[in-house]
């Protein structure tokens, strides 16, 4: 099965699914209550998305430059830098950390890119335990399933799952409060720490300027993962670079009303290296991996360059209808929702992804909600564009457009035969958009032929 027809198998089970819809529902009107409060912090919120966008436009019309100052700012402390043009490269570059440094065991806070790179199941291979330490990782580790959501893995699991599941896993009480639960996996993730030889984690935004990487989360475990093993990893895409420190100033705040709502996010870390003499927390050593992974094809299309803005807040995904339907995982990508049918199709092949560039109304609320105003409605119709231009639509589709384009340039075509036959016809040939909607109904006149009645009275 292809990807797309695996996808449309599964939107169409998933569109179904009632109680999927509730949970669901109900997270994101939990999130829908609080963004407005976490706005109200801005006095002009346009204005400071704006400022936002400019700068990541910047911080990305100048990417080569802001790593290198990056680099040479970060290594000067002593840091190493490590450049990983591929998944595989990133992959086996970590694994050689790991080999160097005889690591059995890796304590991880949550990071996109390490799931784009499916480095879990690449340690587990290799006799390397990696565990999650975000709650909700966890407990989607513990259910064997990727991430929902960008921000918030396990958003689609009520409390009432993730009691069931930690029974089944852990032996713990089913009736078990969220509170409790979260007591259970703290237990369990402290003896993690002290065990791990290399912690992993990602980077919200690298900070050229100071060469450091910036990491923003709520619950701790991040720090836990960094400061506490001896090696502390970052896997980072090169997109997240911000030129300068005091941008964080904008950046914090405005990802942590757009993520969740809140005014700034409980835990914010700026590490610009390992522990340094006479320090008494920290890593021996920090190596920081530059992922490029797909990045630069996007970095060389001038119309697409403008999603690796995204600081990956995940309001386009909670705005956007069809994700509310199907679902994360439906998506079968790292990144879903709008931005990830935007960058996925780049990202690995046009050919294989570009249906989801197809799965929008193209409502615009994506755009609307952008925290870096990324005009993602449009970038959905640009890849539509771009799919076309390339000639990878298959040979059903061109010859219907083709047909299409001919009926409607010729007028007398246009006006042969009635409404009920040209309905017929057009959804006999149209079967693959009739199978998902209403059948196309044309008026029984055509507007030309209305027009010369209207004409002749
Ligand atoms: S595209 Fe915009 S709204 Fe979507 S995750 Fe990125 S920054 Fe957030």
């Amino acid at each position: 099965m292809s990807n797309s027809e695996s996808f449309l198998a599964k939107s169409t089970i998933k569109a179904a699914d009632l109680e999927h819809r509730r949970k669901i529902n109900f997270n994101i009107d939990k999130y829908n209550a609080v963004v407005p409060k976490g706005k109200e912090q801005f006095s002009d919120i346009h204005l400071a998305r704006e400022r936002a966008k400019n700068l990541k436009w910047r911080a990305i019309e100048t990417l080569d430059q802001q790593l290198e100052e990056f680099e040479l700012q970060f290594t000067r402390r002593g840091g190493r830098v490590i450049w990983a043009e591929t998944a595989e490269e990133a992959r086996e570059q970590i694994l050689a950390i790991c080999k160097e440094k005889s690591c059995k065991r890796i304590v991880k806070s949550k990071s996109m890119a390490t799931e784009e790179i499916h480095l879990n199941d690449f340690l587990q291979e290799n006799d390397i335990e990696s565990v999650e330490t975000d709650l909700g990782e966890y407990i989607q580790q513990l259910d064997d399933e990727p991430p929902y959501h960008i921000v918030t893995p396990a958003m689609h699991k009520s409390k009432e799952d993730v009691a069931r599941l930690f029974a089944e896993k852990l032996g713990t009480d089913p009736k078990l409060t969220p509170a409790q639960l979260t007591q259970v996996a703290r237990v369990v993730l402290r003896e993690k720490y002290v065990q791990a030889e290399i912690g992993i984690t990602g980077a919200n935004f690298i900070i050229s300027d100071i060469g450091a990487i910036a990491v923003t989360e709520n619950e701790g475990n991040a720090r836990l993962s960094s400061a506490w093993p001896k090696t502390h990893i970052v896997l980072v895409g090169i997109e997240k670079v911000i030129p300068s420190f005091t941008d964080l100033g904008l950046f914090w705040p405005l990802l942590a009303t757009y993520g969740t709502g809140q005014q700034i996010t409980v835990y914010n870390t700026v590490i610009t290296g390992g522990r340094k003499e006479g320090e008494v927390d920290g890593p021996d050593e920090m190596i920081v991996i530059l992922l490029d992974n797909g990045r630069t094809n996007i970095l060389a299309n001038e119309k697409a360059r403008e999603s690796l803005y995204c600081i990956r807040c995940g309001a386009c995904l909670n705005a956007c209808p069809v994700y509310k339907n199907i679902g994360g995982h439906t998506y079968g990508t790292t990144y879903s929702g709008p931005i990830g049918s935007v960058i996925t199709p780049h990202l690995r092949d046009m050919g294989d992804w570009k249906h989801l560039s197809y799965a929008s109304s193209l409502c615009g609320n994506c755009t609307e909600v952008c925290a870096v105003k990324i005009n993602l409605h449009e970038l959905l119709l640009e890849n539509r564009h771009e799919a076309v231009e390339s000639g990878i639509s298959t040979l059903s589709e061109k010859l219907a457009w083709k047909l299409w384009k001919t009926a409607s340039l010729n007028r007398r075509m246009m006006n042969m035969g009635n409404g009920a036959l040209k309905s017929r016809v057009v959804n006999s040939l149209f079967k693959s958009w009739s199978r998902h909607r209403a059948e196309l109904q044309f008026p029984r006149k055509s507007f030309n032929e209305m027009w010369k009645e209207d004409k002749e009275k």
